[in-house]
């Protein structure tokens, strides 16, 4: 007898029938002798219609009263899946994660978990219940309510699986694992049977949905494989899992990719210490992101400072750098806020030279312009055209042949 967790994303529980069918997959589980505890989001395009109701209501919405309302879709499906299972004589008990005692910072809209208490769960297990909790929310020292971003269940289901020690944490989503890249863009696409932690940590935050970024963070923490596998299909899916545990070693694994991205750019600073410091000061202040960031000396003691944030952020920015500019003096500002970001991650990166050349020359022969670089130990990311990203997503693939059959890399290689 193993004890699981399986987590249903929105389109897994987006209708009555799909709500039946998982359902279905419970019990199976359950008359195979496991122990089932069930976290779901909310009904597919739920969570965006509340947002979207906050939104039309007013900008300017109470962030405590904003995740009261968005976290109310799971509670929908959760109960919907106990009927279910209820009806099926397969005795359910439907928790939101306040009542489970999912405990988090005070971070509305992206709070963080900081403990997961284990009582009730073990009770209802003990009395041969199937226990649902409510993903996305949990609650702060306050007793109020809290999300954990967008994607957030996926974290609820691996911070339960952590703290009751399951055996399995099995991500149920629309897709059959993770692919290369994101199938539903790319069709010749491939799935990975098996990705390290530490790769899809860098997919999950360069764009790759599949897996909210902070539910590997608290997987890899915990040493909780994670397993993403298909609701509508049957397969083993991907595992997520340590390195050293990964059996065919690839030199790149995917692609991911982001189209939310904006450029700021601001040319012909007058050079003098500190300049940096005093832009990124005054952008971070007012509490936005900055991702890439490339400098470069021009003639005449002039520099230019380009950096890009999140495309729903960029009017902020922009207005701050522009009134940063006039301060500055003689500074022209130029942004493009239509951009997107490709990313390749692989572990082979580290040991292997040659990645970011392949990569470069399969956007050139496509006509495509890179805008910006960055690199890490295991990824290289570009800025481009987000009328390219298509094109770019494709050609890279192709240079790395992820769209042929799985081929390993030598061992050696990588040590
Ligand atoms: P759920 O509602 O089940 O949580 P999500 O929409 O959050 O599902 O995540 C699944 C989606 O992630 C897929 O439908 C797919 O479009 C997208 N995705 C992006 N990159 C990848 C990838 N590399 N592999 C698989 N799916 C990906
Ligand atoms: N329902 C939430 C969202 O749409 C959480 C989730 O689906 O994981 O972001
Ligand atoms: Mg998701």
């Amino acid at each position: 007898m193993a004890l699981i967790v399986q987590k249903y994303g929105g389109s897994s529980v987006g209708n009555l029938d799909r709500i039946h069918h998982v359902a279905e997959k419970v019990i199976k589980a359950k008359l195979e002798g496991h122990h089932v505890i069930v976290v779901v989001s909310a009904m597919y395009g739920e969570t965006d219609r509340l947002i979207g109701l906050a939104n039309a209501l007013t900008q300017n919405h109470d962030p405590r009263e904003y995740d009261v309302l968005i976290s109310s879709g799971e509670q929908v499906s959760m109960a919907l899946l106990s009927m279910a299972l209820n009806a099926k004589n397969c005795p359910a008990r439907s928790f939101t994660g306040p009542q489970i005692g999912i405990y988090t910072d005070s971070i509305h809209t992206k709070a963080r978990i900081l403990e997961v208490k284990t009582d009730i769960i073990q009770r209802e297990l003990q009395q041969g219940r199937i226990v649902i909790v409510a993903g996305f929310q949990g609650v702060n020292e306050y007793g109020d309510i809290t999300t954990l971003g967008r994607g957030g269940s996926d974290t609820t289901a691996v911070a339960i699986a952590a703290a009751v020690k399951a055996d399995e944490c099995q991500i149920y989503t629309d897709v059959d694992g993770v692919y290369t890249t994101d199938p539903h863009m790319l069709p010749e696409a491939r799935l990975i049977p098996q990705i390290s932690f530490e790769e899809m940590l860098e997919m999950s935050s360069l764009g790759a949905k599949v897996l909210q970024m902070r539910s590997v963070e608290l997987a890899s923490k915990h040493n909780m494989p994670i397993r993403v596998l298909s609701t509508f299909s049957d397969g083993s899916g991907t595992l997520v899992t340590f390195e050293d545990k990964i059996m065919h070693k690839r030199l790149v694994s995917g692609i991911a990719f982001s189209r939310e991205e904006a450029i700021i750019s601001l040319s012909g600073i007058p050079r003098r210490i500190g300049v940096e410091g005093l832009i990124l000061g005054k952008v971070s202040q007012a509490n936005i992101e900055i991702d890439m960031i490339a400098q470069n000396a021009s003639l005449e003691g002039k520099s230019d400072f380009t950096f890009t944030v999140q495309r729903r952020e960029y009017p902020k920015a922009l207005k701050i750098i522009e009134e940063l500019a006039a301060e500055l003096g003689a500074v022209t500002v130029k942004t493009n806020s239509k951009v997107a970001k490709l990313s390749l991650v692989g572990i082979g990166m580290r040991s292997h030279t040659g990645v970011a050349s392949t990569m470069f020359k399969a956007l050139g022969t496509e006509g495509i312009n890179i805008q910006m670089i960055t690199t890490s130990e295991i990824k290289i990311s570009v800025v481009l055209d987000e009328d390219h990203l298509e094109k770019g997503v494709r050609a890279v693939h192709q240079a790395f042949e992820l769209d042929k059959p799985h081929q390993t890399v030598e061992q050696s290689f990588f040590e």
